[in-house]
């Protein structure tokens, strides 16, 4: 079983700490393209993480500020779940995934770079991804790969169901 490893996410978790705000509060009261937002829904939304574990790598959170994850209602809790089938679903259309990590990274010692906004990790995999993953590294590609990324994942999202 090989590790993710990510170092640009390094980067990421000091960033967090220096940020103004939450960014995931930002996301649900900006700009879709400018805050990378792939999917707005009742009571959760979808959008692209900046610094990804892999080409696709969402995130879905609650549009309410919730730091524990016993703090989510049912309501959002099942609308978080069917956002991220939703966003599987969008992966498969727009990139043909082989499998996918779902889950959440609870506290900063498990990995969580923002800790009072909890959110669920919708991560695409591929046959090898560790090789080409660094690749995703590269300041100069990012920005534009992730919002041609954006913008495929937003068009390519199913209807509710
Ligand atoms: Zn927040």
């Amino acid at each position: 079983m090989k590790q993710l490893w990510a170092p640009w996410r390094l980067e990421y978790v000091a960033a967090a700490d220096e940020q103004e705000g939450c960014v995931f509060c930002l996301a649900e009261a900006g700009d879709d393209e400018e805050r990378l937002v792939v999917h707005r829904g009742e009571r959760a939304f979808v959008l692209l993480n900046k610094f990804p574990y892999a080409s696709g790598h969402l995130m879905v959170a609650p549009k309410r500020h919730v730091g524990e994850l016993g703090g989510l209602d049912a309501d959002e809790a099942l609308e978080i779940h069917r956002l991220a089938v939703q966003g599987m679903a969008a992966l498969m259309e727009a990139f043909g995934p082989q499998g996918y990590n779902l889950g959440w990274n609870l506290g900063r010692i498990a990995g969580a770079g923002i800790v009072d906004h909890v959110h669920m990790h919708v991560v695409p995999r591929w046959a090898g991804d560790t090789n080409f993953m660094p690749v995703l590294a590269d300041v100069k590609v990012l920005p534009e790969a992730l919002a041609e990324t954006r913008r495929k994942l937003a068009a390519g999202w199913p209807l509710a169901g």
